[in-house]
């Protein structure tokens, strides 16, 4: 007893001591299951997102680390290559596709959360599909569980490029939970230690600081995410398999059939040096991964590599350090707060915010608007848009109570992208102004480019 208190702290179970029988053999007290012990906790949103990561997890595991992976839905939309399967029951498939195609790596701690499918590139929509605080409680638990020195996730951000809402979601769970897993106040019925032999409701969890956090943008706008983390080539040989890490990537890909049945079915027909042809003309395959450092809690360069600096063991939970509230503000962008309250201070993400739209078709721009004075006052909004494009509905003048913060949306026809030009097409500005008493109360600024095909808004 005399050690105790400055090595080894003691919660208010300390009374049980008084119980034990000091002739008997010491016990050692039960420790968390080392089987489920991690290096890396991958958070994915579908089964096949896994791949943006595997030849760096292939590499990881060359070098001895261990890897668990948490998908945010069963991935059960979109159409079945494999079979007639689709929904629930395509889901229940492609669970068993994304473990067997992390399998091939060797890696079987694999969970899957109770989200499910958003086809939108939304955030807010996924994490509402995703019951957010249910898959937050999930993810927290599997923190606590895995003790991740690392997590790796999709980048929280609203970028050009495909930027799937779930995908999305998945680095937004995955940043709140780094921030609330070590935190005993969060969930704490899982921290909670057992009240009786059988317990059926305390899971006895400790809390769990990771270390680092580290994001794969799913955006096309690569000048922006440069010298913002390491790189790791996918051309090196694995010392165990002999083959480039993007070969085993491939291998692995090869258990999404009802994702890529046509696919896979064509490099079935290859020899090597025909899928070594494939995967050299599309960069897909065989382009470095780029990681952007969210955030370590250790030290380490932003582009050195992901373990520099770690050493084995626990580190405190650390509170975000949250600057100060900018100046008064009449907007509200959710990113701009997310990366203020988890201290992502430097976290890549365009000026204007931007975003590639399907077209023709609907642009979308919710406002928020702020009386701040005690009378009601009238406000009228307009658009600057390019030519051919026009503003179908909420612009003009409305009214605003006292006091009162209410939303508007503005909705805009986009008119079909151009076509061949030979050109790469470039996002356009537009801008949303507010007016009252003749005067400017506000403007938005948007920058969106066309395509073809797009995810929705
Ligand atoms: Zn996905």
């Amino acid at each position: 007893m005399k050690k105790v208190g400055r090595t080894i702290s003691l919660g208010f179970a300390l009374f049980s001591l008084a119980a034990t029988n000091a002739a008997q053999e010491p016990k050692a007290l039960p420790l968390p299951d080392e089987r489920y012990k991690t290096d890396i906790l991958l958070v994915v949103a579908h089964p096949d997102d896994e791949g943006a990561a595997t030849p760096y997890l292939a590499r990881a595991l060359d070098d001895h680390k261990r890897v668990a992976v948490v998908f945010g839905t069963h991935g059960s939309s979109g159409a079945n290559e494999a079979g007639a399967e689709q929904a629930a029951a395509l889901g229940a498939i492609r669970e068993i596709e994304a473990r067997n195609a992390l399998a091939t790596l060797g890696i079987t701690n694999v969970w899957f959360l109770s989200g499910t499918d958003t086809a939108s590139q939304n955030v807010l929509q996924s994490l509402a599909n995703w019951d957010h605080g249910v898959s937050l409680e999930q993810l927290v638990r599997l923190v606590r569980l895995t003790r991740p020195e690392i997590i790796l996730t999709f980048l929280p951000g609203t970028f050009i490029g495909e930027d799937h809402g779930d995908h999305q979601a998945s680095g937004v769970l995955a940043t709140e939970a780094f921030d609330l897993a070590g935190d005993p106040s969060v969930f704490p019925e899982q921290v909670a230690g057992p009240t009786k032999r059988l317990e059926p409701f305390l899971e006895n969890l400790r809390p769990w600081q990771p270390k680092k956090i580290y994001y794969f943008p799913d955006a096309d706008r690569e000048d922006i995410f440069r010298g913002k983390g390491p790189d790791y080539s996918v051309k090196e040989i694995s010392k165990s398999s002999k083959q480039a890490y993007w070969r085993m990537a491939l291998d692995s890909f090869r258990a999404h059939q009802t994702q890529a049945k046509s696919f896979l079915d064509r490099v079935a027909q290859m020899d090597e040096a025909q899928i070594e042809k494939m995967a050299t003309s599309d960069s897909f395959w065989t382009e470095s991964l780029h990681f952007v450092l969210g955030k370590s809690l250790v030290g380490g360069r932003t582009t050195g590599d992901i373990f520099e600096d770690l050493t084995a063991g626990m580190i405190p939970f650390a509170r975000p350090e949250v600057p100060p509230e900018p100046g008064r503000t009449d907007q509200w962008n959710f990113y701009a707060e997310f990366r203020r309250a988890h201290g992502l201070a430097n976290l890549p993400h365009p000026e204007p915010p931007e975003i590639a739209l399907q077209a023709p078709g609907t642009l979308v721009i919710p406002l928020w608007i702020r009386n701040r004075t005690a009378k009601t006052q009238e406000i009228v909004l307009s658009t600057a848009l390019p030519a051919g494009w026009t503003t179908q509905s909420g612009a003009g003048k409305f009214t605003l109570a006292a006091k009162q913060v209410a939303a508007a949306r503005i909705e805009v026809n986009l008119p079909a992208p151009a076509e061949n030009t030979g050109k790469k097409p470039e996002p356009q500005e537009i801008s949303v102004h507010a007016e009252s008493n003749g005067q400017s109360i506000g403007e938005i600024k948007l920058r969106v480019e066309l395509r073809k095909r797009a995810l929705p808004q």
